[in-house]
């Protein structure tokens, strides 16, 4: 079984990552970059069968689903989109996919010890578009019910030097809804949307 080098979920570098396997099958994954995060070592866990995957990410047969309906989620010529923007954009247009991803991974917004926007799915998934050159990404200010994170993984189409940022907070602002979870956000994570 070969393990790949993994691509720090946080900042998006394989530079500094070393792996551990742990006696219950888990594979831990420590970022040893702490500039990037904040000061701190990022460390996370994979089974070792998502661990196995041989393009630098894991759980890929899981994530193909999510490629073309995460893309429909960031337009060709908008700024970097917080990543709870696209997570939730993706709740909207596939709230099928959204809510049977979340029905095996969890979310955070169910219980805060549950899967967080760095190690999630819809994450790994948007990694895996970077590494194609479908999407570029750059770090900023997680805020409003993603804000725990301190920062946040920004998203968006390749090719448009210097464009802005739109936090999820503005985003929640233009839509006129609440920046923290909402009684319908969590039914929709549950699958109960109307
Ligand atoms: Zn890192």
């Amino acid at each position: 079984m070969i393990m790949a080098i993994q691509t720090c979920p946080r900042c998006f570098s394989a530079d500094d990552v070393s792996m551990q396997r742990l006696p219950d099958g888990l594979v831990r994954y420590t970022c040893a970059d702490a500039r990037q995060h904040d000061g701190h070592v990022y460390v996370w866990e994979l089974s070792a069968r998502q661990a196995t995957g041989t393009a630098g990410t894991a759980a890929e047969g899981v994530t193909d689903e999510l490629l073309d309906p995460l893309m429909r989620c960031i337009g060709a010529h908008e700024p970097f989109l917080e990543y709870g923007i696209v997570e939730y954009r993706l709740s909207k247009v596939r709230p099928d996919l959204y809510a049977a991803h979340i029905r095996e991974q969890g979310h955070v917004m169910l219980e805060p010890s549950s899967v967080t926007a760095t190690n999630s799915r819809f994450s790994l998934a948007l990694v895996r578009l970077r590494s194609e050159g479908q999407l570029v990404s750059i770090t900023g200010p997680a805020t409003g019910a993603w804000s725990y994170n301190g920062q946040v993984s920004y998203w968006a189409r390749p090719g448009a030097p210097g464009r802005k940022s739109l936090t999820w907070e503005d985003f929640c602002l233009s839509e006129g809804r609440e920046p923290m979870w909402t009684a319908a956000d969590r039914a929709t994570a549950r699958g109960e949307a109307a």
